[in-house]
């Protein structure tokens, strides 16, 4: 052992478990970017991950339009002081074009959108003229180039527009579209394969007996892989049985890019997912500085990225949010994987012991001024499930913090992000 090592054991031995920071940042560095790419129709690529750049081979807006209703004339012609007279001579309407050129002493009626004319290079908006016959009257006060939206001005020739590892959202679809692009190269899917392990455990619509519970970690896992548009692999409940165990890991990791398993990281002892991972592949069981989540098993089986979860369904979905997410998303080629934070009034007091890290469940609301305000929601235990309903985000207290003051301002991380 080097020193180095002695003295990272030491530390962390000192305190007994790992920062959240130095586990979230060792999970990080444990997956890479999984390799494939598909080439979709645009449509298909919502919520995907951009595998290529994506250039510009026009302009957007293709050429100088109009922004108003109106009149394009030629700045050369707005009166200085004074009223002037223009003779409307044609239109130029939105895929309808004016195909002259405008000389001096001429207007053209325009729409939204339409070209601008040759000759022309302002435009005057509709209720600011006064028509008379085939002319119009305008005042003074007009500025050169008003009301003209330029080619390029949204998107120029050659510019890069997305970059690679950019979910495509409603707008990007709108873009890949104003640019022409028919079809797209994205990431391949990520597979996700996930199992919950506990002999107590029954899956819904399977009677219980007398000790056991039903299953709710495959659902809430389900959810939220769900929510992050990877293939899910759901395998069910797998006994406390070793065979089972390695059964169930061997067959998943062959199948997915990641294995998630919830239950048996704590050092029970009919928990055979320890044993049976440093047996198959590289594994570390980590005790984190957090609550609700302490024990965490990280590592590979195969070519596959493994998180091991806690059983308890708050910790299982907290630890998931806080190290599985990030990691998944960075398997996916995101690269920006953590959640936006706000800074916000907790408007009820909250108590803490220093030493871990909490993930309190708050409910995000406006006040009465419209200002973002959090509140707890109370009872706090990792077996309370429905206090991860009542919240919309997690309150992040961190190790050393030893409660709040009602008024005081803490950091949320909102379970959705303000995407
Ligand atoms: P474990 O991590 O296996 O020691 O489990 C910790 C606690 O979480 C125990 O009370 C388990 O019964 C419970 N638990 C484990 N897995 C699940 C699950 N999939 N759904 C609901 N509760 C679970
Ligand atoms: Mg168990």
């Amino acid at each position: 052992m080097t020193d180095q090592h002695k003295k990272q054991n030491c530390d962390t031995m000192a305190a007994g478990l790992l920062s959240v920071d130095e586990a979230k940042q060792r999970i990080l560095d444990s997956v890479t970017p999984i390799n494939g790419e598909e080439k979709l129709a645009i449509r298909a690529t919502l919520n995907r991950v951009l595998a290529r750049d994506i250039l510009s081979t026009i302009n957007v807006p293709p050429y100088d339009n109009s922004a108003m209703d109106g009149y394009a004339v030629s700045s050369t012609d707005l009166p200085q002081q004074g009223e002037t007279r223009l003779d409307v001579v044609g239109e130029s309407f939105a895929g309808n074009p004016y195909s002259g050129t405008l000389s001096s002493g001429q207007a053209i009626r325009i729409m939204t959108g339409a070209m601008i004319p040759d000759g022309a290079d302002t435009v005057i908006m509709q209720e600011q003229v006064r028509r008379d016959g085939d002319s119009i009257v305008i005042g003074s006060g007009h500025k050169k180039n008003a009301n003209v939206r330029y080619s390029g001005e949204d998107m120029q020739v050659g510019q890069t527009i997305l970059t690679r590892g950019k979910q495509i959202l409603p707008a990007e679809l709108g873009i890949l579209a104003s640019l022409g692009i028919p079809e797209v190269k994205v990431m391949r899917k990520l597979r996700v394969a996930f199992f919950s392990t506990g002999d107590e455990l029954r899956s819904v619509g399977e009677p219980l007996e007398e000790g056991q519970i039903y299953d709710s970690n495959r659902y809430t896992l389900y959810g939220m892989l769900k929510r992050m548009h990877v293939d899910i692999i759901d395998m069910g409940v797998i006994a406390d049985r070793r065979e089972d165990v390695r059964e169930a890991f061997t067959s998943a990791a062959a199948i997915a890019d990641a294995v998630i398993t919830s239950g048996g990281v704590s050092v029970g002892e009919a928990d055979y997912v320890k044993e049976t991972l440093e047996e198959l592949g590289q594994v570390t069981f980590w005790r984190v500085a957090m609550k609700p989540g302490k024990p965490l098993a990280i590592g590979r089986i195969d070519s596959a990225a493994f998180f091991g979860v806690p059983g308890n369904p708050v910790s299982a979905m907290a630890t998931f949010y806080q190290f599985v997410q990030p990691a998944l998303r960075k398997m996916m080629g995101m690269p920006n994987p953590f959640n936006t934070l706000l800074k916000v009034p907790c408007m009820t007091a909250l108590k803490k012991a220093p030493g871990r890290l909490e993930y309190q469940r708050g409910i995000l609301d406006y006040n009465e001024n419209g200002e973002l305000i959090v509140n707890t929601t109370g009872v706090q235990g990792s077996h309370i499930l429905t206090s991860m309903s009542q919240a919309n985000c997690f309150i992040i207290l961190p190790a050393e913090n030893t409660g709040v003051a009602a008024g005081e301002c803490v950091e949320v991380q909102p379970f959705t992000d303000l995407v």
